[in-house]
């Protein structure tokens, strides 16, 4: 399998190994697979009677060719070794009453992982399939990988990062800008070659220090002399797509291996969107054979993607709300690209005009047939605040089952979808973050009073409530040891990264 650029046509094609230490091909494009592989019901059969790694390597190995079955399969077995369930993902099936038992909800649990939030599945095993990579091309340099953090982006790359040989670390986060939990979580990474520093400034400043960073001929030239090359962990990176794509497999083999669908039974798929990566993926499982029928793409009420799938028109000119769901608040979905350019047929020359169009404008539109195509496999809503919140109480009455706010997100527009359309086949939400990562806003959504009470006692509320343990990543919080204490200027961050390089310490 090669891969190519949404924006260049005769691309010149490049392995897996070389799009994954690349992250961006150099027409500015990103990296698709030159075709995409198909898997047969026979294969998906095979899969039910697997553990986790046993379901995701069949899948990888269509994508990434030039690594080798025992390779792919290391890399997963320590990758996935911290997460807290032997499932990996586990599936928790919820049935409203027996009227409904041919309508399962099967909630994803992806939240098992390193930082309590999906992002671990592919975080995880970027770092294992880059190092893997730096031997193939025969590459001799370190890897720094640069991220600047809202939150828990950098936790999640530090998590996958730290002591593997031959990669640095190294993370931007505003000083004042994440939450105490997020703060802790990042400062008391352990790890050889990491380095974490909050940056006295905003988000903005972290993303467009670290950006400037990149674009700087000269920065990367006194790189080279510590032997040191810059890379991204980003979402983007077809690294970051691929492992998500084996968990919509997994989870179909395992509602099957639980009798709640029988092998060859369509679903939907549910996702709680922001830059479109996690349902992009749902989208090549669905292309590839998984039996999917609708892609039901869940936003909160900065809802660009609910206007661009209803209306065809794409505008991130509008006004941008903090939520109660703050991994979705996102006005550039980056993956949509992938998406444009499939279902254009590869059309590179109509997915460039596009993207020069939303970086002058920040708007694009596309026309009446091409809309009609994307509503045969999508269907996009959003929640409100209010919404969000009533669901989880609700889940929580009907089922005692907790969810965070994300799946909540999912949870809702799944009911819209079922009361807008009937259709009423057994559906997969992605359930994108364990509810103890949003304590406050799940604890009010319970009728629980969190005034004044510390986000640490809030875990501790929160667990005694519900009886429920809370993840022993996010309970080693109040203990852990300090190991991070740098803190800079925006003017600072190249500096800073050229000393950490170089091993001196500060
Ligand atoms: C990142 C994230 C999302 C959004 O996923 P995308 O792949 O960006 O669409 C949703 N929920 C949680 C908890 C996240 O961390």
């Amino acid at each position: 399998m090669k891969y190519i650029s949404t924006r260049t046509k005769n691309f010149q094609p490049l392995n897996s190994a070389d799009v994954i230490l690349k992250g961006i091909a150099d027409d500015g494009g990103l990296f698709v697979p030159e075709t995409i592989p198909k898997v047969t019901l026979d294969e998906i059969k095979s899969l039910v009677d697997k553990n986790y790694v046993g379901r995701a390597v069949p899948i990888l190995e269509k994508f990434l060719t030039d690594y080798t079955e025992d390779e792919l399969f290391e890399s997963c077995e320590l990758a996935y070794d911290w997460f807290d369930v032997s499932s990996k993902v586990p599936l928790t099936i919820l049935i409203q009453d027996e009227q409904h038992k041919n309508s399962p909800v099967g909630v994803m649990e992806l939240w098992h992982g390193n930082t309590s939030a999906f992002k671990d599945l592919a975080l995880q095993l970027l770092p294992q399939l880059m190092t893997r990579a730096l031997k193939k091309v025969g590459e001799t340099k370190e890897i720094l990988i640069l991220v600047a953090t809202s939150g828990d982006t950098g936790k999640a790359a530090l998590a996958g990062f730290a002591d593997v040989p031959q990669t640095k670390i190294m993370v931007f986060y505003p000083a004042e800008g994440v939450s105490k939990i997020q703060k802790l979580q990042m400062v008391t990474q352990a790890g050889k070659n990491v380095n974490v520093t909050a940056v006295k400034g905003n988000f903005d400043d972290c993303q467009n220090g670290v950006k400037k960073i990149f674009a700087d001929e000269n920065i990367r030239a006194e790189l080279e002399k510590s032997n040191v090359k810059l890379s991204s962990a980003n979402s983007i990176n077809w690294g970051r797509l691929v492992p998500q794509i084996c968990y919509y497999f997994a989870t179909y083999a395992e509602f099957v291996k639980s009798e709640s669908i029988k092998l060859g039974d369509t679903v939907n798929v549910a996702v709680p969107t922001g830059n479109f990566g996690n349902i992009l993926a749902a989208y090549y499982a669905k292309r590839m054979g998984l039996p999917i029928k609708k892609l039901i793409c869940a936003s909160n009420i900065n809802h660009i993607l609910t206007d661009f799938f209803n209306t065809g028109f794409y505008d991130r000119n509008r006004e941008f709300y903090k939520t109660i769901t703050p991994s979705m608040d996102i006005l550039i979905s980056s993956n949509l690209e992938r998406l444009l350019y499939h279902e254009t047929g590869g059309d590179t020359e109509r997915v460039k005009s596009f993207m020069q169009e939303l970086n002058s404008t920040g708007k694009y539109k596309i026309n009446s047939s091409f809309k009609n195509k994307l509503d045969k496999i999508f269907y996009a809503d959003y929640a409100t605040e209010d919404e969000t919140l009533k669901i989880i109480r609700n889940i929580f009455d009907t089922f005692k089952y907790l969810v965070d706010t994300h799946t909540a997100v999912a949870l809702s527009v799944v009911g819209k979808y079922r009361k807008n359309t009937g259709d009423m086949l057994p559906v997969i939400v992605a359930s994108t973050a364990s509810p103890f990562k949003f304590t406050s806003s799940v604890l009010s959504a319970l009728g629980e009073n969190v005034e004044g009470i510390d986000d640490l006692e809030q875990l501790d509320k929160l667990s005694l409530f519900t009886d429920k343990a809370i993840p022993k990543n996010l309970a080693a919080l109040g203990t852990a040891k300090i190991l991070h204490e740098n803190i800079c200027t925006k003017d600072e961050m190249a500096e800073c990264v050229l000393k950490f390089a170089a091993g001196i310490k500060g």
